[in-house]
C-alpha cells in the first residue's frame, strides 16, 4: 500500500506522514523504483529465454532406457499382497495386462487407467558451456541413431578414456570406476522392503530369517526382535559369545522369460528391473552388491553385528555395543575401528550396511561411518549365495524394523556373453562415453557406430523436475 504513497512522497513530502505515517520517506526512491522495474523486466526476460527460447527445456522421459532412475511411461499397481506401490513399463493395448509385484512376486492385472506418462525432466542447454561436462551426470541428447529421437542417458567415459564392462561394473583404464554415494543413491534399485509383507497369501515364511535352527529372533509387530543370548561355551575353560544371525533370504520376483518358481524357492539377487516386465531376458545374473538398511533400536551389553558377502569373504562390522565401536573384520581379521559415541541405549538409528563398486559402506543416521575400498573380484558373483545380507546379535536386546535391500545397477554388455564389453577404443578428444541405467534395454554408446559421442551433440544437463523415485523405493 505505501508504494504509491512513497511515490506521491517525491512529490510531495508533506503527504507522506499523513498516509504513512510510520515508513521512513526514503524506502522507495525513485531511482529504488527504476531499479525495480528494470530488475523486473530482466527477470522477465530471462524466465522467457529460459522456457521459450531454450535455455531450460522441459521434456517428458518416454523410453525405458533410464528406468530405475527416471521413468518412462509406466503403469502404477498397488500389490493386492503386500501392498507395496510399483511402477512398471508394460505397455498395454487396452487396459489391462498382467504384472508380477518386484517387491513379494505376486502377479496380478493391472487395474484400468493407471498408465502414466514418464518422468518430467529440465535440460541445463547451457550445460558444458564454460566447463567440461562432468561423469555421471545425466545428460539429454539426439539419438546418434536415424530416429534422432532426443534421448537422455549417464556420461560414464571422459576423453581418452577406456571403458569396459566386466562382471556387472564398470572399469576406466583398467581400474574399477567406483560411484560417489550420491550417484549410488540415485541409480540403486529396491530389491526387498519388509515394511510390506504378503497378508493374502498365507503362510509364506518372512523373508528374514533366523540362521540357527535355535535361533532368539523372532518377528515382531513392525519387524523382528532378539532377546539376550545365552553364553556358549567353546573348549575347556573360555566361553565365547555366539553371534545368532537374522538373514536375508531372496525369492524369484519376476515374471516372464524365466521359469515360474515357487516364491519360496530361494534364489541370489538378480539383476531384474519390476520395470522391464514386457522386455524378458534370457540371462540374468546375481548381483552381489547389495546393501542393507533399517531401525535399530539396542538395550543391554553385549554386540549387534552386520554381515555382507562378496562371494570370497565375509565382511562383518561388530558394533561393541558398551565400548560404541565399530570394528570391521574380513574373515575375522581387524581391517578398520570407528567410534559411534553418539548411540544411547533404548534410541533408535538408522543404519545402512553393505557394499557396491568394492566398497563396503557404513553410515549411521545418515552419516558415513566407515567407507573402505577392496580390491575387485578377479571373477564374477556367478556362484552367488542365497544370501549375502546378515543382522547378528550376542548377549543384548536388539529391535530392527523398517528393513530395506537395495542393489547396484548391473551393467551389461550388449550381447552375449554379457558380462564382458569393451569399447572399441580410447574415447577421442572432446568425446563421451554415455550409457543408459537400465542397461538391459538401453540403446546406448554400446550399440552406436562410435562409441564416443562429442561434446557438441549433447543437448544439456537433464535435471529432475517430478519424478516416480517414490514408487521405485527411492
Ligand atoms: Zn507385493
Amino acid at each position: 500500500m505505501c508504494l504509491d504513497n512513497a511515490i506521491v512522497d517525491q512529490r510531495d513530502p508533506t503527504s507522506h506522514h499523513e498516509i504513512c505515517s510510520r515508513k521512513p520517506p526514503r524506502l522507495l526512491s525513485g531511482a529504488r523504483v527504476r531499479w525495480i522495474l528494470l530488475l523486473s523486466a530482466a527477470a522477465l526476460v530471462i524466465a522467457r529465454m529460459a522456457l521459450v527460447r531454450g535455455v531450460v527445456a522441459p521434456i517428458y522421459v518416454a523410453g525405458a532406457s533410464m528406468a530405475g532412475t527416471l521413468q518412462g511411461q509406466h503403469v502404477r499397481v498397488e500389490c493386492e499382497d503386500c501392498r507395496i506401490d510399483y511402477v512398471s513399463g508394460r505397455r498395454f493395448r487396452g487396459d489391462h495386462g498382467e504384472t508380477t509385484c518386484p517387491n513379494c512376486g505376486y502377479g496380478q492385472n493391472a487395474p484400468a487407467g493407471r498408465v502414466f506418462r514418464g518422468d518430467r525432466v529440465l535440460v541445463d542447454q547451457w550445460y558444458g558451456r564454460w566447463q567440461q561436462p562432468s561423469r555421471w551426470d545425466l545428460v539429454a541428447l539426439r539419438s546418434p541413431q536415424s530416429s534422432g529421437e532426443m534421448i537422455v542417458k549417464r556420461i560414464i567415459g571422459m576423453p581418452g578414456e577406456q571403458v569396459t564392462i566386466q562382471s556387472g561394473d564398470l572399469f576406466v583404464d583398467g581400474r574399477l570406476l567406483r560411484k560417489p554415494l550420491s550417484v549410488f543413491r540415485d541409480m540403486m534399485v529396491l530389491v526387498h522392503d519388509d515394511r510390506f509383507y504378503p497378508t493374502m497369501s498365507a503362510k509364506l515364511p518372512r523373508r528374514w530369517r533366523g540362521e540357527q535352527a535355535t535361533t532368539s529372533w523372532v518377528p515382531a509387530a513392525e519387524g523382528y526382535r532378539f532377546e539376550e543370548h545365552t553364553k556358549v561355551a567353546v573348549g575347556d575353560n573360555t566361553a565365547q559369545l555366539i553371534q545368532d544371525w537374522l538373514t536375508y533370504r531372496h525369492w524369484l520376483c519376476f515374471s516372464k522369460g524365466v521359469p515360474r518358481t515357487e516364491r519360496t524357492e530361494e534364489t541370489s539377487v538378480l539383476d531384474s528391473l519390476g520395470y522391464n516386465q514386457n522386455s524378458p531376458r534370457g540371462q540374468l545374473n546375481a548381483v552381489s552388491d547389495l546393501m542393507l538398511s533399517g531401525n535399530i533400536v539396542i538395550g543391554g551389553e553385549g554386540k549387534f553385528s552386520l554381515r555382507v558377502a562378496d562371494g570370497t569373504a565375509w565382511y562383518i562390522v561388530e558394533l561393541d555395543w558398551p565400548e560404541r565401536k565399530w570394528r570391521l573384520r574380513r574373515n575375522g581379521n581387524v581391517l578398520v575401528t570407528v567410534a559411534s559415541q553418539e548411540l544411547s541405549s533404548g534410541v533408535p538409528f538408522l543404519v545402512e550396511y553393505g557394499m557396491y563398486d568394492r566398497t563396503v559402506l557404513l553410515t549411521v543416521n545418515g552419516r558415513v561411518l566407515l567407507k573402505l575400498d577392496v580390491n575387485p573380484l578377479s571373477r564374477g558373483p556367478d556362484d552367488a549365495p542365497a544370501s549375502r545380507l546378515s543382522i547378528g546379535a550376542v548377549g543384548l536386546s536388539v529391535e530392527v524394523s523398517s528393513l530395506r535391500v537395495v542393489r547396484d545397477v548391473y551393467f551389461l554388455a550388449p550381447g552375449p556373453p554379457w558380462t564382458h564389453w569393451e569399447a572399441p577404443g580410447r574415447l577421442s578428444s572432446g568425446h563421451f562415453l554415455l550409457l543408459g541405467d537400465n542397461a538391459a534395454i538401453s540403446t546406448d554408446s554400446r550399440h552406436w557406430t562410435s562409441a564416443g559421442i562429442a561434446r557438441t551433440l549433447i543437448t544439456g544437463r537433464v535435471m529432475r523436475w517430478s519424478d516416480t523415485r517414490l514408487y521405485s523405493g527411492k
